[in-house]
């Protein structure tokens, strides 16, 4: 599914419809923004998703995951229909005093609607009018804009995402080059090249060059680092050095280990990474090792980064460690998935050893390890985007209020995957209530906006 309530750029040529309104400006009137109470009932987030918005609900007690749906009138069902909306739930144990409440709200969305003379029809246009997919790119959490140079891999890790409704994938050169001469550069924070392999793009050292030009801040190039292993292929980038990181996935220090891990017989592309990172440092590139991790790799979490260390040093920007998001090939092969518990101690030993050592290892809330797990490792979490007033990351993301309500780490939780839960439950999840935000800064774009190519929006 599509963030089509993040920032977007328009693909050449293209002019989409971009979200008109914010919902916020009737909820607030109606009195229905978070933390609005009737009785024991609280709404804890809101949310437009699709063609509805949905308000979470928090019972005390009990929770019973009850969420009020809102669309504008159509024909189609509903608990109750109004002159302008549609209303219903999702949850469980309906009781009577569950339907006054759901009157009680369709009531004052009603007045606060007919208030600014709106139809369904313009409440349809101003809020869930989105843009064809297709038509644009969308920009992620961070300002960081992903362009899929090509969705074709020469490896099929056994945890890949691109396998799965991926967005920004832009496989003609061609359009790549067009976006990036219209780049609104001032408006982002990275630019990172990736695929499927973006190495298999012969032209890639030209895009890099064009938003090099253009005034991206930072660049990267995500790859597999097999292509680098061979001679000269990593000279044409050193014009860009200053601004330009490599991106190596490398996801276990033994090559039998990394051949089940990117699901491919040929045990010497191990040596070809190893080779290419050997060789990125050696010319000074700026470079961040990921290694996500499912079941056959979780156990060797500290030796791989002991190996890190003693092989690039200092010369290695960063070590990323990320769970496996259950999406593609890592949804397929689920019986590899780990639960987050599994990966806390191991986590936990490498973030000790860096510390010692004076090696930057994270966790990455791309892949979502809820910082909920471990709170006192706040710092080793890779920040980038403000979730305020329980927003997720993406709407397949959820922060359940029954375990998630009055979390101080809200802010910086980019949420949890539903299928995660739908596997484990939520039983790990937390809210963090003994310790302060601790104030990281975030730089993000929090409403839907079309960013213009001079940067501003
Ligand atoms: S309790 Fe919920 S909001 Fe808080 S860190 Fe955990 S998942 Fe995120």
């Amino acid at each position: 599914m599509s963030l089509w309530s993040r920032a977007i750029i328009a693909m050449p040529g293209k002019t989409p419809a971009v979200v008109g309104g914010d919902l916020r400006e009737l909820l607030e009137p109606a009195g229905l923004l978070p933390p609005a109470a009737w009785g024991s009932a609280q709404i804890t987030a809101w949310q437009v998703e699709g063609d509805h918005a949905r308000l979470d609900l928090h019972f005390d007690p009990p929770d019973k995951g009850f969420a009020i749906l809102l669309r504008p009138l159509d024909d189609g069902a509903g608990y109750r229909k109004g002159k302008a909306w549609v209303i219903s739930y999702r949850g469980q144990g309906f009781e009577a005093a569950d339907g006054l409440l759901l009157e009680a709200t369709l009531a004052r969305l009603e007045a606060a609607t007919a208030a600014r003379g709106w139809s369904a029809q313009d409440l349809r246009f101003r809020y869930f009018t989105r843009p064809v997919a297709g038509d644009t790119l969308e920009v992620s959490p961070g300002k960081k804009l992903y362009i899929r140079v090509t969705d074709h891999c020469d490896e099929a890790c056994v945890f890949c995402n691109a396998t799965e409704g991926n967005a920004n994938v832009v496989p003609s050169r061609h359009t790549v080059e067009e976006i990036l001469r219209d780049l609104p550069a001032g408006s982002l924070s990275q630019v990172i090249f990736t695929g499927g392999e973006p190495t298999l793009i012969k032209s890639l050292p030209r895009m890099v060059f064009l938003a090099y030009e253009r005034g991206a801040k930072e660049i990267i190039i995500q790859t597999n680092g097999v292509f680098f292993a061979q001679p000269g292929t990593l000279e044409p980038y050193l014009p860009f050095i200053d601004r330009l990181g490599l991106g190596f996935s490398l996801h276990a220090r033994q090559a039998d280990l990394s051949a089940v891990m990117v699901n491919h017989a040929d045990t010497k592309r191990f040596s070809a990474k190893i080779a290419a990172i050997d060789a990125a440092v050696a010319l000074g590139f700026r470079v961040k090792i990921t290694c996500v991790v499912m079941r056959p790799n979780v156990e060797q979490i500290p030796d791989f980064a002991r190996f890190c260390w003693e092989r690039w040093g200092q010369k290695l920007t960063r070590l990323q460690f990320s769970y496996a998001m259950p999406r593609g090939n890592a949804w397929l092969n689920r019986h590899l998935l780990l639960r987050f518990s599994d990966m806390v101690p191991p986590l936990q030993a490498a973030f000790a050893y860096g510390r010692d050592v004076g090696l930057p290892i994270e966790t990455s809330q791309t892949a979502c390890l809820p910082p909920c797990l471990m709170p006192n490792e706040i710092e080793q979490f890779d920040v980038y985007g403000d979730f305020s007033g329980g927003a997720t990351s993406d709407p397949d993301r959820v922060k359940p209020p029954g375990r998630c309500q009055g979390c101080n780490f809200d802010r910086l939780c980019a949420g949890v995957w539903q299928r995660y839960i739908d596997v484990f439950g939520d039983a790990e999840l937390q809210a963090v209530t003994d310790r302060p935000d601790p104030g990281t800064p975030v730089d993000d774009y929090l409403e839907a906006e079309l960013l213009a190519a001079d940067g501003a929006t």
